[in-house]
Order: C-alpha cells, then sequence, then structure tokens
C-alpha cells in the first residue's frame, strides 16, 4: 500500500476500518524479505474502540463459508475454501493425512522367498500398495480380534521364475483375493486336531452383497514389487486390515493433502512502456500481460493473480514499489490427491465427518 499521511487519510463510514487496517485485518503481505501481519485477528475486541465489531458468530461462519470447485478428476480435486481460518485449513489437511482410514496389508506370511528383495523389506512394499476397498465396509482388527471377513482382506502372491526363463517382474496384478480367508494351515501342537488357518471367515467374502458386485483388489495394475531371477520364486498371503495415517502412512488415503492463500498482486501506479514489457518478462508464471490504452501505449495489467507463485521476482531490486504481493487471510485454495483408494470429493465428506465427531466428543466431555 502507498504510504498515506494520517492527516490526508479518506474519512471512514461508521462500522469499517482504515483501508490501511483492513488490510491488516484481511491480508498477508508478502514484501521481498518476509511476510508481515501473517497472525490473525482472533479477539472480538480488537477493533471496539473504533466501533468495529470483529467477532465471529455461528451464522456470520456459516453465511461466509464456501466451497467451490475449480477441478475434479478421478485422482485429485482442486477446490476454493473461502471464509474459513487457516486453524480450520490446516485442521482438514492434517485428518486427511493422517485420520481417514483406508485398508492396507499389515500382516504378510512368507512361505518362500528367494528373490533378492529380503523378506522384511517385500513385506514394506506390499503394504505401500493402494488397494481398491472401501474400508467403510470393515472394522478396525484389534490385538485381541481373530481375522474375519469383517476386518482382514486376504491376498495371495505365487510367482516363480523358470530356470532358463528370462527375468520375470512381479507386479501387483500377480496379487490375487482370497475371498474365502488363508489358505495356509497353523501348526498345531496335537496333529489329529481339526487343522485352522489364520483367518477365522464364517462366510466367503464375495457371498456378501457389499462385494458381490466390487470385487476387493489392487487399485493400479502395474506396481512393480520384485523382480524375479531363473530359479528364484515368492509364495506368500498378505492380509489387509483398516488403519489409519497416524498409525503408518501407508493407511494415509492421499498422496499429498496441501493448501495456499488466495494470491493478490496489486499495480501500486501504472506501468506502461517499456516498463510493462520489462515487469511482463519477469514474471515467470504470466500473472502480468500488456493491454492496449490506444495511440501505440501499452500498459501492464494483473492478468492470472492466482497463478502467482511467490518468487518475488516482480518486487526484488526495485527503487520504487511498483507491485504489492498480497495473500487473502480467509482464502484457501486446497488440493487433494488421492492414493487411489478413495476419491478425492469423498475424503473430504469424511475429513469433515471426522471433525465434526472430534467436536461432539470435545461439547460432550466439557459438558
Ligand atoms: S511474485 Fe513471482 S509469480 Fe508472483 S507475480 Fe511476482 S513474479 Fe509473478
Amino acid at each position: 500500500m502507498p504510504k498515506v499521511s494520517a492527516l490526508d487519510m479518506p474519512d471512514v463510514p461508521k462500522g469499517k476500518l482504515p483501508e490501511h487496517l483492513e488490510v491488516q485485518r484481511t491480508r498477508v503481505v508478502c514484501n521481498a524479505d518476509a511476510p508481515i501481519h501473517t497472525e490473525p485477528f482472533h479477539y472480538s475486541g480488537a477493533f471496539a474502540l473504533m466501533g468495529v465489531d470483529n467477532s465471529v458468530t455461528l451464522e456470520s461462519f456459516c453465511k461466509n463459508l464456501k466451497i467451490e470447485v475449480i477441478e475434479l478428476t478421478e485422482d485429485t480435486m482442486e477446490f476454493d475454501m473461502i471464509g474459513i481460518d487457516a486453524s480450520l485449513a490446516n485442521a482438514f489437511r492434517r485428518i486427511l493425512i493422517a485420520e481417514v482410514p483406508t485398508m492396507a496389508i499389515e500382516n504378510v506370511l512368507m512361505v518362500n522367498n528367494t528373490s533378492v528383495i529380503p523378506d522384511e523389506v517385500l513385506a514394506h512394499r506390499l503394504g505401500l500398495i493402494p488397494l481398491n476397498a472401501d474400508p467403510k465396509l470393515f472394522e478396525y482388527l484389534s490385538e485381541h480380534d481373530t481375522p474375519n471377513e469383517r476386518n482382514t482382506i486376504v491376498f495371495k502372491l505365487a510367482v516363480s521364475c523358470k530356470k532358463g526363463s528370462p527375468r520375470l517382474t512381479v507386479k501387483s496384478d500377480q496379487l490375487k483375493w482370497l475371498p474365502g480367508g488363508s489358505e495356509l494351515e497353523m501348526e498345531s501342537p496335537t496333529p489329529s486336531a481339526k487343522p485352522r488357518t489364520y483367518t477365522s471367515f464364517s462366510r466367503s467374502q464375495d457371498s456378501m452383497p457389499e462385494f458381490a458386485n466390487k470385487p476387493l483388489g489392487v487399485k493400479h495394475q502395474d506396481i512393480i514389487i520384485d523382480k524375479l531371477g531363473p530359479g528364484q520364486a515368492i509364495e506368500l498371503e498378505a492380509h489387509a486390515v483398516k488403519g489409519i495415517g497416524k498409525v503408518h502412512a501407508k493407511w494415509s488415503p492421499v498422496a499429498t493433502a496441501w493448501y495456499r492463500m488466495l494470491p493478490e498482486v496489486i499495480l501500486l501506479k501504472e506501468i506502461k512502456g517499456v516498463d510493462a514489457e520489462k515487469l511482463v518478462k519477469k514474471c515467470p508464471v504470466n500473472v502480468f500481460d500488456i493491454e492496449d490504452v490506444g495511440k501505440g501505449e501499452k500498459k501492464a495489467v494483473v492478468a492470472n493473480p492466482r497463478a502467482c507463485t511467490l518468487c518475488r521476482e516482480c518486487i526484488r531490486g526495485v527503487n520504487e514499489p511498483q507491485v504489492e504481493l498480497r495473500r487473502a487471510k480467509d482464502h484457501f485454495i486446497f488440493k487433494i490427491e488421492s492414493a487411489g483408494a478413495i476419491p478425492p470429493e469423498v475424503l473430504f465428506t469424511d475429513a469433515v465427518k471426522i471433525l465434526e465427531e472430534k467436536c461432539d466428543r470435545v461439547i460432550c466431555e466439557l459438558s
């Protein structure tokens, strides 16, 4: 903002803040060295002396909150979250990464592994393969539970590379779902006892209505698990269970979830001719453009402020500031990149429900 003497400041209507205070309240200003006005004004009486009510009520929050979806694909969603505090936007980000449950391989029963990858590394690789399974259809498996059709998905991997054959690439599509549960028998202390497997399914999962039309499996078929040389083989059973990213990153449903504040690029004065062309050239992401103002004159305009990456090239090394870079404190450009198991729009609604449950718990504890 250009500096103005206090005596020259225009009158401010009642109930409104002067422009420079409004900018401090609602914007982060990014100077060449560091940002300023980064703290939010949370205190309801922060501007009471000027007759401005800074409180947030549930009604005003609901009225001002807006979600605008900008881009939605199978695995990614970009949307604008408007009228929300950074703490809440960050809560959604953290819940998305660490608290929305998914299914992932947790236990691997290794029968044979003569590949170059050691057992524990192979088990870790299997854990990171996104599974095509809706976690809402499963229960958590606790330490004392028996693995059953409601809390466990069993996969089998049995591959070998024959002697004299070329090297074999083992991919995720070779993990076969066992709807009836484990096929491996447990060792029994009494040889005459009825053999037991590592799961206790009362019925086959493919006979359950929720899985009849949507078989369980891996989300991506071409993830490389291992490479087998001639004579090498892998035989194992992998048991997937429900979990959250807070326990292990393999259960995180997102590749990433992040946000940035909406950029605002303000021209502090009219920039014409050669200066305008220089400014346009400085920006690596084409935020500025040239507009013809007639009579062969050209001026710089802000054409695409959303693309600004805050590289600060346009404000660096200038004697007199021409551009001010701001960020809106209550407008977030949010991006969710799903790991593949759950669509991004479902992930966000799940995160909202989790935050709601947390708030309910706090209210319940307090009362
Ligand atoms: S900060 Fe960088 S990206 Fe943003 S307008 Fe200036 S030059 Fe362009």
